[in-house]
């Protein structure tokens, strides 16, 4: 049932149905407990990770199965159809390993890529804290420079698997760096180390089988090979890592969409008020019409992100628009969908109110709104300045 590179390279289409038959039988009918009881299921993980999926964007040059982003994207959105907290958990696991990928020294790349290929564990980036978060540039937390290293002092909040992963990628001023306005780099941390602690989870509305927590630095020491972007150009890695998971969440997004679709369309047709179904009410599939339609285009803007990723097209712009639209529809899915519920939406009976409580956290997850809005229209202000220049 899991991936290898053979099975991926014969029948790309094979491995999706593998793991849409993994997800039906071992996330869908545990997801309401987990969220009740607000339970990370880390042997999801385990299990995520022991078929291959969950270590599934390591490139080949790194002995990884290198899937592609358009393929990560139908496997975010097929898990999320069941659990956005278990996509989420992903993401934030994900977005911890892409700048070692990218700009690991080889002795952290030996040490954490290499390892991660056959051996289980989670990882955390930590990069929001209480006072920066859409404004990163706030950011307090530092690393001085010492012998063999840095150490690091701070807080960070928000971090997705935080009570379970076993390393800490963290975005922190780099106080070895004059320039002010370029001085931020990522060190990677065991967990386990001197100085750090985390919080317990947080008691969050949605999302609720995945692990977020906040985490605290004192003093805690980081060796050179653990640095990353000591140019000062952390900043920017970490976007680029960011930018490449907000089409993972958006993928996320229209999986949650299409969820609800499916148990809108299966409550109307056994829903009759009238002595025939509501789903045979010429303006109810007109509506259900319109969120189809939503949900297609979202769909399109998040292929199109992925593919423009993969050619090596770095622009922000086509990542943050899939992010901000899919992240608006799944809000639009969620709250039309469960007005078709009528009173028993309202109730934990069906689970559209679940899919409800899980569709906000796409409009601020990975940059708020205006975070998306600020990159596309910096973009298209540019544009203009040059069309009328
Ligand atoms: C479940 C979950 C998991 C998360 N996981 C991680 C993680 O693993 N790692 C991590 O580092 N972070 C993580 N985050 C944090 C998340 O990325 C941030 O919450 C998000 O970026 C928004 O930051 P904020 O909450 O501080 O909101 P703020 O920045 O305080 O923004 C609040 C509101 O003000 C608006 N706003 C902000 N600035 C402006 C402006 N200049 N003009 C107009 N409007 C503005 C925003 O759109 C938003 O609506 C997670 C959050 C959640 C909920």
């Amino acid at each position: 049932m899991g991936i290898t590179k053979k099975s991926y390279n014969q029948d790309n289409q094979y491995i999706l149905e593998e793991l849409k038959k993994f997800v039906k039988s071992e996330i869908a009918p545990y997801e309401t407990t987990w969220d009740k009881e607000n339970t990370f299921p880390l042997d999801i993980s385990k299990q995520l990770h022991r078929l291959g999926w969950l270590q599934s964007f390591i490139p080949t040059h790194l002995g990884g199965l290198g899937l592609s982003t358009s393929t990560l994207c139908q496997m975010y959105k097929t898990i999320a159809q069941e659990s956005r907290g278990i996509t989420t958990s992903m993401a934030g696991n994900m977005l911890a390993f892409l700048p070692i990928i990218k700009h690991g020294s080889k002795k952290l790349q030996d040490k954490i890529i290499k390892r991660y290929l056959n051996d289980f564990f989670l990882m955390s980036f930590c990069f929001t804290e209480p006072d920066s978060g859409s404004n990163v540039f706030n950011i307090k937390t530092n690393a001085n420079k010492v012998d063999k290293g840095f150490v690091l002092n701070g807080k960070k909040c928000f971090v997705t698997n935080a009570n379970y992963s076993e390393y800490l990628l963290v975005v922190a001023v780099n106080k070895d760096i004059t320039n002010s306005k370029n001085n931020f780099s990522l060190f990677c941390i065991p967990k386990n180390s001197k100085g750090v602690k985390v919080a317990s989870a947080y008691n969050k509305i949605g999302h609720r089988s995945s692990n977020t927590s906040e985490i605290f630095f004192e003093d805690v020491f980081v060796p050179l090979e653990n640095c990353i972007g000591l140019d000062g150009n952390g900043i920017n890695i970490a976007f680029d890592s960011i930018q490449r998971s907000r089409i993972f969440l958006s993928s996320s997004a229209i999986g949650l969409c299409e969820k609800a679709f499916d148990i809108t369309c299966n409550y109307l047709e056994n829903r009759s008020i009238y002595g025939k179904p509501l789903l045979s009410k010429e303006q109810i599939r007109g509506k259900l019409s319109d969120l189809y339609t939503k949900k297609h285009a979202g769909w399109l803007l998040t292929l199109d992100a992925a593919e423009k990723w993969d050619s090596g097209d770095n622009s922000f712009v086509p990542s943050s628009m899939a992010k901000l639209y899919c992240g608006n529809i799944a809000m639009d899915f969620s709250r039309e969908c469960m007005e078709f519920f009528g009173a028993w939406g309202l109730t934990k009976e069906y689970p559209i109110e679940l899919l409800y409580r899980d569709a906000k956290f796409y409009e601020i997850l990975e940059g708020a709104t205006f975070v998306q809005q600020a990159i596309i229209s910096k973009e298209i202000f540019r544009k203009k300045i040059k069309l009328v220049g």
